[in-house]
């Protein structure tokens, strides 16, 4: 099977009047159909800045992003993007919300509609679709920001940060409804965290990145003896803390 996504020996520096901030070093590493990987490293390393490059928001100075074994990324919709802040208008119904992506790109037809509502009803979001957001709580906002996402059909979802404005309550409830509905539809997906349990109790794989310029210092292989668990229920097991410290440890040494 060919990988999804190939990133191969990516560097990327910003270049701005006040100087050059080289952000990225040779980075390279696949990503299979269906996997879920996180990305962590220190604050400013570079992380936002790689899935700009593998959205096409960011073209590499050296190397290559490949989708589906191709480097053309203008037709964007095979890549949704969900950030820390939920962005849904509040003068738009939760329902013209999660449209608003279909409407932009003249996708709205009975089928797409019908998704839409399958979705709204699975995720527990139909009794709101005339709310505005501001009557939904965070984690309702969230899942309704990951329906207009999903909405697209992305082939790969880039989520950066996407829980860290939630409370610790509503962030460990918001993670597996995410985790379900990524897994139900079977997306791929990046997910950029600085939060490290987030990253062991959601990921198939961990990318640790070193400060800045990035390099890849660590990739991760996250594997539960039992099957099939939500990330709660990960939080529970031995293997959650092993690599818990593991991930500590590689972030401290690499401090
Ligand atoms: P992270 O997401 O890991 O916190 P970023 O990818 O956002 O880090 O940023 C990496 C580095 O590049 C930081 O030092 C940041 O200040 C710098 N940077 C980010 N965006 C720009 C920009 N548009 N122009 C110049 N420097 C930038
Ligand atoms: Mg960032």
């Amino acid at each position: 099977m060919n990988p999804l996504l190939e990133i191969n020996h990516v560097s990327y520096a910003y270049h701005s009047k006040a100087g050059e901030t080289y952000a990225l070093s040779d980075i390279s590493f696949q990503v299979m159909k269906g996997e879920f990987i996180a990305v962590t490293g220190p604050s400013g390393c570079g992380k936002s800045t790689l899935l700009s490059l593998i959205s096409g928001l960011l073209t590499p100075d050296a190397g290559t992003v490949l989708l589906d074994g191709k480097a053309d990324r203008s037709l964007n919709a095979d890549i949704g993007y969900m950030l820390q802040k939920d962005h849904l208008f509040e003068w738009r119904t939760i329902y013209r919300n999660v449209i608003l992506g279909l409407e932009i790109q003249h996708k709205l037809n009975p089928d797409t509609l019908a998704r839409i509502d399958k979705m709204l009803t699975d995720y527990g979001l139909s009794r709101f679709r005339n709310s505005r957001p501001s009557e939904l709580s965070g984690g309702m906002r969230q899942r309704a920001s990951l329906i207009r996402t999903l909405a697209l059909n992305p082939e790969l979802l880039l989520l950066d940060e996407p829980f860290s404005a939630l409370d610790f309550q509503t962030r460990l409830s918001v993670c597996d409804d995410v985790s379900a509905i990524l897994r139900k539809e079977k997306k791929t997906a990046i997910l950029v965290t600085h939060d490290l349990s987030e990253a062991v109790s959601m990921a198939d794989r961990i990318l640790v990145l070193s400060r800045r310029p990035a390099r890849i210092q660590k990739i991760l292989d996250i594997q539960f003896e039992k099957k099939g668990l939500s990330p709660l229920q990960k939080r529970n097991e031995p293997e959650f803390r092993e690599y818990f410290n593991l991930l500590w440890k590689e972030l401290n040494d690499s401090e």
